[in-house]
């Protein structure tokens, strides 16, 4: 048997007339750059995240970029994020001069440990207030923990931009007004960034983005900066770039995103499938440990989209043997992420790599990625557990 990581083909298949209608809609119009197909989606994802804004933009990486610029972050500044993350999130804190401030994760979610975030922040205040931003990442499609992060960013007065680009539609509980809500990836920090990488649960037919926000000051710098910072056209206040998204993808984004809490659920049916089987083989708080969804125990959480599942990731002993074992045996799987950001070459100087965050760490020397999409049929999951258990068995 064969198990892919990831197949986009069942999806196509389904939705193969009106991608393509959508497609030769664009092409016929002529409009080839923005235009109603790129503001029509805006709006719609604005919706569906429950913003008041939407702005497509070019790619996940270019919403941070342009979430930055906007925010005018750059030299002798110090954004405050996780080491275990796609590079793309630091990447886009360096290219505009700062300096990312590393803090742990949690081990149960992956992500941004908020009592870190604390600390952090208290200490930065006795340095003089560098922190100009927190990017929480919703890392494999489940929130960071957003009711205490948002809390303490408003204590300190510093900006959230939410690195969703794996969470889009991801819920957690949030506290607004003295209530507690459901509230979704995107919506709670000053803005969020989404990606439509093909691989993301909404993912197009090519690179795209979109940044989400409630701040109408804000929306318009972002609105400047994605197209050179022109207000009006060829008068340049500010230095933007070409951030713009193709009016192609957000015809496809849009046929897609119709489908996209159907194939949230069907992820998570086969997160639970997994649960299930591997319990099953006994190898769990041996060999194996599961990802924890962290709100899915929550009064309500079966109405919402707690967990994603853009990845399904567990921790495991032997791990690059493990992944050998199954790519051997036709299991697609992946390691998100083998080295922690604040170890990657690229960083000067070297005080970051004496640094040491031991959840990431770990999480790094041994997670792995097992296929998760939403077209998987029940023989794949079972033949992805009996491989692993046959490896553990013969290893
Ligand atoms: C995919 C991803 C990005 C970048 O998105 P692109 O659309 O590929 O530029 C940023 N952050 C995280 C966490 C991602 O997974």
């Amino acid at each position: 048997m064969n198990v892919p990581l990831l197949d986009l083909k069942p999806q196509l298949a389904a939705l193969r007339p009106q991608i393509i209608e959508a497609v030769t809609r664009v092409i016929d119009s002529t409009g080839y750059i923005l235009g109603p197909e790129v503001t029509g989606l805006e709006r719609k994802i604005a919706q569906y995240c429950g913003t008041e804004y939407g702005v497509g933009l070019s790619s996940g990486t270019d919403a941070l970029l342009a979430a930055l610029m906007s925010l005018e972050i750059g030299p002798g500044d110090l954004v405050l994020t996780t080491p275990y993350t796609f590079f793309a999130t630091m990447g886009t804190i360096l290219r505009v001069g700062a300096q990312p401030l590393f803090v742990d994760i949690e081990p149960e979610s992956f992500n941004i440990d908020p009592e870190r975030v604390a600390e952090a922040l208290a200490a930065d205040r006795k340095n003089g207030g560098k922190i100009k931003a927190i990017i929480p990442v919703h890392l494999y499609g489940q929130c960071a923990d957003m009711r205490r992060i948002a809390a303490l960013a408003a204590e300190y007065g510093v900006p959230v931009i939410e690195d969703a680009a794996q969470a889009i539609g991801a819920e957690c509980p949030y506290e607004e007004n003295g209530a507690v809500t459901w509230k979704k990836a995107g919506s709670m920090g000053l803005c969020g960034c989404f990606s439509f990488f093909p691989s993301k649960n909404l993912g197009g037919i090519g690179d795209g983005g979109m940044l989400t926000t409630s701040d109408r000051h804000f929306v318009e710098v972002v609105l400047s900066n994605r197209n050179h910072g022109a207000e009006p056209k060829y008068y340049h206040s500010r230095v933007g770039g070409n951030f713009r998204l193709d009016p192609i993808q957000a015809a496809v984004l849009t046929v897609k995103l119709d489908h996209l809490d159907n194939w949230h659920a069907a992820r998570r049916r086969n997160a639970d499938r997994y649960r299930q089987l591997f319990r099953d083989t006994g190898l769990v708080g041996e060999k194996v440990a599961l990802p924890q969804a962290v709100y899915a125990d929550l009064p309500g959480a079966d109405s919402h989209n707690h967990h994603i599942y853009n990845q399904f990731v567990i921790l495991v002993s032997k791990r690059d043997e493990l992944r050998q074992y199954l790519q051997e045996h036709s299991v697609g799987c992946e390691i998100y992420y083998p080295l922690c950001l604040h170890q990657q070459e690229c960083l000067r100087p070297d005080q970051y790599k004496r640094q040491s965050f031991p959840v990431a760490q770990q999480a790094a020397a041994n997670s792995l990625a097992l296929p998760i999409f939403p077209e998987l049929v029940d023989e794949q999951l079972v033949y992805v557990v009996e491989t692993i258990q046959k490896f553990y068995r013969t290893c």
